[in-house]
Order: structure tokens, then sequence, then C-alpha cells
């Protein structure tokens, strides 16, 4: 297992992490298989998707409208980050892609990404080539 560190700008951004993943999966030497991209956080996602800045900003405005900032949450009571939670239970912690011919199996438009759903913080993200 290798991990990336990232240090999130924003309260709520996609990071694109997809070459980070790549080498990693170069570095492991695994000709077929799987690659388990995975975040313990728990108020940061996993997603592949395309890395177009309209997109990344209708995602982010989407979330907004499903889960708003200032909706009313028990868990504000004692950390204030409810709709981070939520967010992330919708999004999911982990992505797994496989690995074909050495090289990570992502179609033309497809990126991985990590959401950060309450930053700005360091975050670490970990990367499974089995
Ligand atoms: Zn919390």
């Amino acid at each position: 297992m290798e991990s990336i560190e990232i240090r999130t700008k924003s309260r709520v951004e996609l990071v694109d992490i997809t070459k980070d993943v790549k080498k990693i999966v170069n570095k492991s030497g695994v000709k077929n298989g799987l690659a388990v991209v995975y975040t313990k956080h728990t108020t940061t996602a996993i997603i592949v998707n395309e890395n177009e800045g309209g997109l990344k900003r209708d995602i982010i405005s989407t979330l907004e409208k499903i889960v708003p900032s200032n909706g009313s949450y028990a868990h504000n009571a004692i950390d204030n980050n409810a709709d981070a939670h939520i967010r992330a239970v919708l999004l999911g912690n982990s992505a797994v892609i496989p690995v074909f011919n050495s090289k990570l199996c992502l179609g033309t438009w497809q990126s991985v990404f990590l959401v950060e759903l309450d930053g700005p913080r360091k975050r670490t993200v970990y990367v499974t080539v089995i």
C-alpha cells in the first residue's frame, strides 16, 4: 500500500489525483489486477469522472442542492460539519479500478478525484494494487 498526501485549498473541492495513482500502479509492477483508491477520512470521498471545469462546479453546486450546507443537522451540535459527512456517504470512500497490461484502466474522459468536503485540510489517500 502507498499513500498520497494532499493539501486541499477550499471547503469543497475536487482534486485530480490520477497522475499519483498511475505512478503507484507503475511502481507496483502489477500487470493485471486491481487498484483500490481509498480515503479513511469521514468528510472526503473518492470519485471517478471527467475533469472539466464546468462539470466540477456542477457537481459542487448539486451537492449543495441535495445536502445544503445551511441545513438543520443533529451532528452540527458537536462538529458543525454534518453536510460534509452526509455528502461523503452519498459519494463513497473508495474506487476500485482495473489494472490491465500494467495500465490503470480509465476511459479517455475518466479521472480519479479526491473530493474534499470539509477543507481546507491535509488529507491522505491510500492506494493498494493487487
Ligand atoms: Zn463531524
